[in-house]
Order: C-alpha cells, then structure tokens, then sequence
C-alpha cells in the first residue's frame, strides 16, 4: 500500500480517541500522516478519571474491569504492565430480605423473556409479582436504571450478569473483577505516553464548538483556551466523543448520522477517608451493601477507604445534596450510612478528607440498545467519523471505548486503501 501525506484530526482524548491515533500512528498507511488529537479539557482520560487522595488512587470514574468480559482492556493492561488488583465487591453484606430469595426469582424469570421482547423489565416484573414486588426487586438490584423504560427484560438479564455487585444474582456469577492500582488514568496516561512516542500530537484546551460543511468539504471550528477560534479544514476527522456532546454541536445528530437514537444517564461516586478503618470490626471490609436508601451501593474498601456509587435520579439527588453545602453533605452520607448498616449515627466517626463526582451524562447507549449497532457511523453529508462506546456492545464500558478507537481507525484505514486502489486503477487507464 502507497504511503500517503496528510493530516488526521481526531477531537476528543478519551480512551477511544488515543486508541485510535495509536492504532492509525502504528498503520503503514499512515507512516507519513500527521495525526493531531484535539481534546477540550487539559488532561487526556475522559470519563477514566483517578485521583490520588491520602496516598491512594481513587477512580473518579471508570473503576473496574473483568478479564472475561474486557478482553481488549486485559490485554492493554497486561503489554503495559500497569499493577492492578482484585476489585473484590462480588460480595454482598447486610443482605435485605428480598436478596435471600432475588436469585431463585430472577432463574424462574429468565426464561420467559422471550415472550416479552417489547415489555420494559420493570413492566416484564411487574407482569409476574406484581408492581410493587418489581419495584422491590430493581430496588434490591442497586442499579435504578434498570428501570428506564427502553431496557428490556433480555439487557436487564444481561446487566445483572456483568456488573460485580449483582453478577451473584445471576447463574453467571463466575466473572473475576478487577481495578487499576494506580486506577484507570494508568492506562490512558501510559497510552498518550505510546501516542507521543509514535509522534501523534496532542493540542488541549481546544473544544470543538461547530461543525461546517458546504460544497467544497467540511472545517471543524475549534475554541482554543476558551477564546481563540481554531479551523481544520483539510485532511480527514475523527470525532470520539459520546453522543450527548455530538448532539450539542450544529451537525445534525443523530439523524445526519445513524438511524438510532441515543440517551445517556447521570452517575454519582462519594469517597470518605477517615482516620481509623473502623469497618473492619464490622466485617464489611472488601464487600459490599446494596442499600435501600439513596446511597445504593456502599463499599468497603480493605482499610483504605469508603466509597458509595448511584445511577439515574439517586445521582441527581446527590448533585442536589452537595449544592447545599459540604455540612448538609457529609451529614446526610452520616444518617444514610447509619441507616443502611442498621446502627445509630453516633456510632459512625467523621471522615477527615473525602471527594465526589457527579457524571451529568456518566453512560450513554443507543436507545434501541441494538447489538448490530455499526460500531463508528459516517457523517452523510460529509467524510467525518464518529466514534464512542456508546455505539458498540460495551456501551459504558472502557472495553467499548477500546473497541470504538480502533473501528474508526480501521474505517480509515479502509477508505485509505479504497481511495488508493481507484487512484491507481485510473492511472493504469490513462497510460493503456
Ligand atoms: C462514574 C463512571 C463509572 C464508570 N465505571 C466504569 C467501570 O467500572 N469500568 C469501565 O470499563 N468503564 C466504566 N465507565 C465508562 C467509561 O468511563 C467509558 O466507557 C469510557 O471512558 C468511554 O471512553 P470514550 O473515549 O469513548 O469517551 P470519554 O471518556 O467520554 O472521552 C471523550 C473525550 O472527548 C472530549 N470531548 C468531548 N466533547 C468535546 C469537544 N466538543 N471538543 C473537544 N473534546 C471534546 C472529552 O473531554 C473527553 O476527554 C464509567 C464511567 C463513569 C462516568
């Protein structure tokens, strides 16, 4: 394959967009390409956000990843040699009295799914013990997504078979979890590191504000550090950001790009650092408690630190808790955690330091939850790619953002080479 000169802009430093420079970077074809990654924030990473609090990286963000399940984020974690560690919240304590029997249920239920492939889950619940029951069980489960009303009965199965918390509800509860010691920025900070070597470039502070295209091609607008205006407009581009942010520039998304339709839903982790593990002498170090109050999952995590992960409204609802303040904060964490471990709150200490992070569009999926969703889609007005998790069967997980890179990597590739073949074909013509 001939190696052609030109630029490559990809908008967006997340896991997705590095791995596709990387992999295009790594591509003969594109030996002499200039590759530039554009990304709004000043850090690479994305959603994969760790932070070192009191000595110890807590994930912001991404946190966990299966070597079952995550095969691409397996094998990236183990060529760079990033130190992982068991995530060890398979385990639940302080089970409710529905959780005794949660699995049994669940088994009965699985196979009548098919029955109901236009029922949401909670309508399929509903049908079988009743609204308030399939209220109860979603509630016992700790994910409340569980209760939008585009997953079906079939993805409802599906998410309580790969998530830790819930896998054990599950007859697949086999799947060895794992976390970044150093928490998943490890692995985007040690790829950008890779980008750079293979000569990609990297540009932050520049945010993608508009799109244009008329009938001589396309210029993506950029803002630099909040005021300059930056345009592309020759070479080929790569978008590889979630479709909330595809929606808020002028591009015409979804409907100029794929057939689906996409939403998003909000996430909320809280971490609490205090002077003494005093967990351990209840043994609830390394599990779990799924609560039935706001904070939904609470972990415990070896002697290090506490932390408590939310989906959907409960997230909002801690968003909303820590605009009134840091007092009204931490004292509502103290009276929900007192409640979810059965004791008064007098018996629960301060936590000296502690963090939080609510995530406005934390995961984002395609509505239609499609499995032959095209893993990039191809602006119809123009040459742009776009590429995000949220298109592929890993939605809301790195391993998607893996997948993702490099697909719209290899869609490239592939134009690279067609448009190659033509050129070559009609140079043959013109000398018969
Ligand atoms: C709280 C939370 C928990 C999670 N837990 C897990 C987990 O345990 N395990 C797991 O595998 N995954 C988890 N995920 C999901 C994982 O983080 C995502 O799947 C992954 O980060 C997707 O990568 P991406 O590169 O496609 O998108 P992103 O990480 O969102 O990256 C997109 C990048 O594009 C940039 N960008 C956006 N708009 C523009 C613009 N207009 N101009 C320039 N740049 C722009 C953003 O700043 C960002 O850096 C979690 C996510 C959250 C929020």
């Amino acid at each position: 394959m001939a190696i052609r000169e030109n630029t490559i802009s990809i908008i967006g430093a997340g896991i997705s967009g590095i791995i596709c420079a990387l992999t295009l970077a790594k591509s003969k074809a594109c030996k002499k390409s200039s590759i530039k990654v554009y990304e709004h924030k000043k850090r690479v990473g994305g959603r994969a956000h760790a932070v070192k609090v009191n000595d110890h990286f807590v994930d912001l963000g991404a946190g966990r990843f299966s070597s079952q399940l995550h095969h691409n984020v397996k094998a990236q974690v183990t060529s760079l040699n990033l130190p992982y560690e068991t995530f060890p919240f398979t385990q639940l304590k302080r089970p409710q009295a529905l959780h005794k029997s949660l699995k049994s249920i669940l088994k009965n239920l699985k196979p009548l799914c098919d029955e109901h492939p236009n029922d949401s889950f909670e309508e399929f619940l509903t049908i079988y013990v009743g609204r308030h029951q399939a209220r109860e069980m979603i509630n016992a489960l700790g994910y409340d997504s569980l209760s939008l009303p585009n997953i079906s009965p079939h993805i409802a199965f599906d998410i309580i078979e790969k998530h830790p918390e819930i896998q054990g509800f599950s007859e697949n509860a086999g799947y060895e979890w794992f976390n970044l010691k150093e928490g998943f920025s490890a692995l985007t900070e040690k790829l950008y590191e890779e980008a750079l070597a293979q000569g990609v470039e990297f540009y932050f502070d520049h945010e993608l504000a508009s799109i244009e295209t008329n009938n001589n091609g396309c210029a993506l607008k950029l803002i630099k550090d909040g005021k300059q205006e930056v345009t592309i407009s020759d070479g080929e581009m790569i978008l590889t950001f979630p479709p909330t942010a595809m929606k808020k520039l002028n591009c015409g998304f979804p409907q100029d790009w794929s057939d689906y339709t996409y939403g998003s839903i909000p996430l909320f982790k809280g971490f609490l650092f205090y002077d003494a593990p005093w967990w351990q002498e209840l043994d609830l170090a390394d599990h779990v408690v799924i609560t039935n109050n706001p904070m939904r999952k609470l972990y415990f995590k070896d002697n290090r630190y506490v932390f408590f992960y939310t989906d959907s409204d409960y997230a909002d609802f801690w968003r909303d808790t820590t605009l009134k303040g840091e007092a009204h904060y931490l004292s509502t964490v103290k009276a929900l955690m007192a409640q979810a471990l059965r004791c008064d709150e007098s018996q629960l200490p301060d936590p000296h330091v502690h963090t939080y992070k609510h995530w406005t569009h934390g995961v984002e999926f395609s509505q239609e939850c499609c499995p032959n969703h095209p893993m990039t889609l191809v602006h119809k007005k123009s040459r742009i790619i776009s590429a995000s998790d949220a298109y592929t069967p890993h939605c809301g997980w790195m391993e998607g953002g893996i997948m993702a890179g490099k697909s719209a990597a290899e869609t490239l590739l592939k134009r690279i080479e067609s448009e190659q073949d033509q050129a070559l074909q009609s140079e043959e013509l013109a000398h018969v």
